[in-house]
């Protein structure tokens, strides 16, 4: 593994300044092509729709689909650390789009959660296109929310700014097709088995299971409006129910606040981290005997305002000397910032996963099977495209502010406890460091005067609102939405809000919608890292701090601020039943020829006297419950699979004697398996598949197969051929050590 500059959602200095210089000269080849509109008008929603979420008579519409979004497992760099050493290599477990269809009987609304880092501007247009395309405008902009679980083990490459495109090494077709394919296959099959339903919800608390990681900013917030809150991060756990008319359950969406980095940087597995492992719980659990990502039942498990709350319970210490970190600048005496780390509760990244995923599907599990209120009323979407660089923001009744053009401070570089920092930068840093001021100007370009005084007091490290080459380093226009189901309304939220900023918002949510009348006892929810990527959201009073946080604050101190006042519109618009009046706002822009940085992958080559798929290091012929039976394969590189949505590269399969046959008991999606793709010298790799044997695994015979493709050429033409191996038979006993 590489060196230890991982940053959540970041990336650190030397890379960025390296991979500009090669985004810059790559861009020379690549035109630069504006803009294209790319939306039809949509139709009034009909007028004689009631406003109010009173109850109705008739069951609402609802309709429940999961689909895999698994990209190909190799060399992509992963999204969230923005590490360029972590790229794919195997996968954990796979990674899927969940979606819920709501339809009152005039109105529609679909709710996707996807086991990805974040949405993106790019990724959210791919797809809406591609609705269009199917559906017409049954789905749109307005009642389409496309959530991102916000695991940091999925793969990167689906943005159009350039920030994004540098760490992901450009725009990677194979990562978004597999993305957009896979969010729109879990609309459709929502889409084809609608039918009459009830919804419930429930709500309670969950403990254990986060922490704020920047309590330092957290306490610059007014003590009066701490005081209204028992706790640092947000403990509510919200689920809806989903039934038939017969009362059967059908699914489930819960939202939580916590950051999905229970894995860390140093994992190179695809992985659905905590939350995709709480899903994994509850629909294997629905979903009898079927496989991991089979059965009718979907669980998704919403990421929410985890800005500030992370994972990793046993708190951040410096890993070198055991010792506390600075409180203010988690920074350690000796190593600096990087050897600052959390981690925890579980003795690895594997068992803390496991534990945080277990704790949330616990509750929502135990909420879903008390849930009792009827959610009923109205549904209603309200959508904008706000352009942040530009919003005047009413501070009090005689001052006004304004957002700033996207910018990124000191500490964004520094990186948080949950993924190291860079060099000597440190969190809390309110003056810049003159020889990386330097470094940027020189290749980067200085931030002008008016950026500087409008982010202040945050030193500015890439004015990246001021870089528009070859593309636009941030973007501008950004998606607002609110839709709500009965008295629930889902906030979709551009990014991630940190607690307070999320309590702000619900607060003045709630206020509007109740404002006329017709809703009461709302509950709102956040709904994180939805629909376009613009890092973090922290109150005016947090950014003062400038930890990490506030430092990939983009827009500016009154980033909050300004959000509030968009949500209150659209939320004083659905309270008068007139969202459809709302002024549309710019469009965001669809560039073209975006550049792709990842080489073609090499042809595959096999030791001598040896074929794909044969066995290297066999199996044991005999392994107790709670040991790992392993295997390793000659293997061809996974991109050589191409689409490898609902297939598998891995099969733990099982003796039958009564039918005499073998039958699949585990696939790569199991959280039991591992699939490590290791690329040897001489392009020659391997696989080695893991099995993980639980306490609950049956007694017998078992054998593990591996499935791939390798490449070579022929004639000058590269040839794709399927191959497969099989371990050795062996046994699994009864006797285990735990
Ligand atoms: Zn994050």
């Amino acid at each position: 593994m590489g060196g230890r500059r991982a940053v959540c959602c970041g990336l650190n200095a030397l890379e960025v300044t390296l991979a500009v210089l090669l985004t810059v000269m790559t861009a020379v080849s690549v035109s630069l092509i504006a803009v294209m509109a790319l939306w039809r008008p949509q139709a009034d929603p009909d007028p004689t729709v009631p406003p109010g979420p009173e109850p109705q008579v008739s069951p609402y519409l609802v309709g429940v689909g999961r689909a895999d979004c698994t990209g190909p497992p190799a060399e992509i760099p992963m999204m969230g650390y923005a590490h360029l050493d972590q790229t794919a290599a195997g996968i954990h477990t796979r990674l899927y789009s969940r979606a819920f269809i709501i339809d009152d009987g005039k109105r529609r609304v679909a709710f996707v959660t996807a086991d990805i880092g974040m949405m993106s501007q790019r990724l959210r247009l791919e797809v809406l296109q591609a609705l269009q395309k199917k559906y017409g405008d049954l789905y749109r902009q307005d009642n389409v929310v496309l959530s991102g679980t916000h695991t940091h083990s999925g793969l990167a490459g689906y943005f159009q700014y350039t920030l994004f495109m540098v760490t992901s090494r450009g725009y990677i077709k194979p990562s978004v097709e597999a993305l957009v394919n896979g969010i729109v296959q879990s609309i459709d099959i929502a889409h084809r088995n609608i039918k009459p339903g009830r919804i419930y919800m429930n709500r309670g608390d969950l403990e254990d299971s986060g922490l704020n990681r920047s309590p330092h900013s957290y306490l610059n917030n007014p003590q009066q409006e701490r005081d209204r809150y028992g706790s640092n991060t947000d403990k509510r756990v919200v689920v809806l129910k989903l039934t038939d008319m017969g009362g059967n359950g059908i699914g489930m969406i819960s939202w939580f606040a916590v950051h999905g980095v229970s894995m860390n940087y140093t994992n190179q597995m695809l992985s659905s981290d905590n939350m995709g492992y709480a899903s994994y719980l509850l629909e294997q659990e629905k979903n009898i005997g079927s496989l991991p990502g089979e059965g009718p039942f979907v669980a998704g498990f919403s990421s929410s305002n985890l800005g500030d709350v992370s994972p990793n319970t046993a708190g951040p210490v410096c890993v070198n000397t055991g010792l506390p970190c600075d409180y203010l600048n988690s920074s350690c005496p000796v190593g600096g910032v990087e050897m600052c780390q959390a981690s925890g509760p579980g003795k690895d990244m594997f068992e803390s996963t496991r534990i945080i995923g277990h704790n949330i599907y616990k509750k929502a599990k135990e909420l879903y099977g008390t849930a009792r209120t009827e959610v009923t009323g109205f549904l209603h979407a309200a959508h904008q495209w706000v352009n942040m660089t530009d919003v005047t923001v009413q501070i009090n009744s005689t001052h006004t502010a304004r957002t700033c053009k996207p910018a990124l401070g000191h500490s964004f570089a520094a990186g948080t406890t949950d993924g190291g920092g860079a060099l000597n930068f440190t969190q809390g840093a309110v003056e810049g460091d003159p020889f990386w001021d330097g470094i940027r100007d020189a290749f980067i370009g200085e931030p002008s005067n008016e950026t500087q005084e409008c982010h202040h007091p945050k030193p500015i490290l890439f004015s990246t609102g001021e870089m528009s080459r070859p593309y636009p380093w941030h973007p501008e226009i950004v998606d607002v939405q609110i839709i709500t189901i009965g008295p629930v309304a889902v906030v979709a939220v551009p990014g991630e809000m940190t607690t307070m900023s999320g309590r702000r918002i619900r607060e003045a949510v709630k206020q509007e919608l109740e404002s006329g009348g017709l809703f009461k006892d709302t509950e709102v929810v956040i709904a994180g890292l939805s629909n376009i990527y613009t890092h973090y959201i922290t109150t005016y009073e947090e950014y003062q701090v400038q930890r990490y946080e506030g430092a990939s604050t983009i827009y500016g101190p009154h980033t909050l601020s300004a959000y509030m006042q968009k949500y209150r519109g659209l939320a004083r618009a659905i309270a008068k039943n007139e969202e459809s009046e709302l002024e549309r706002g710019p469009e965001p822009p669809f560039f073209k020829n975006l550049p792709n940085l990842m080489n073609v992958a090499a042809v595959d080559r096999k030791p001598v006297n040896s074929g794909f798929g044969d066995v290297l290091e066999q199996v044991l012929p005999v392994y107790r419950l709670g040991d790992v039976a392993s295997v390793t394969f000659v293997a061809g590189n996974p991109r050589h699979s191409g689409d490898i949505r609902d297939k598998t590269f891995v099969a733990v399969e099982m003796f039958r004697d009564r039918t005499s046959s073998w039958e699949v008991v585990h696939s790569d999606a199991s959280w039991e398996t591992r699939f490590h793709w290791l690329k040897g010298s001489d392009q020659q790799s391997n696989a080695t598949v893991e099995w993980h044997i639980p306490a609950s695994a049956e007694p017998g015979s078992y054998r593990i197969r591996h499935f791939g493709h390798y490449k070579q050429m022929k004639l000058f033409k590269p040839i794709i051929t399927a191959y497969q191996g099989t371990s050795a038979v062996f046994r699994v006993t009864q006797n285990h050590y735990y």
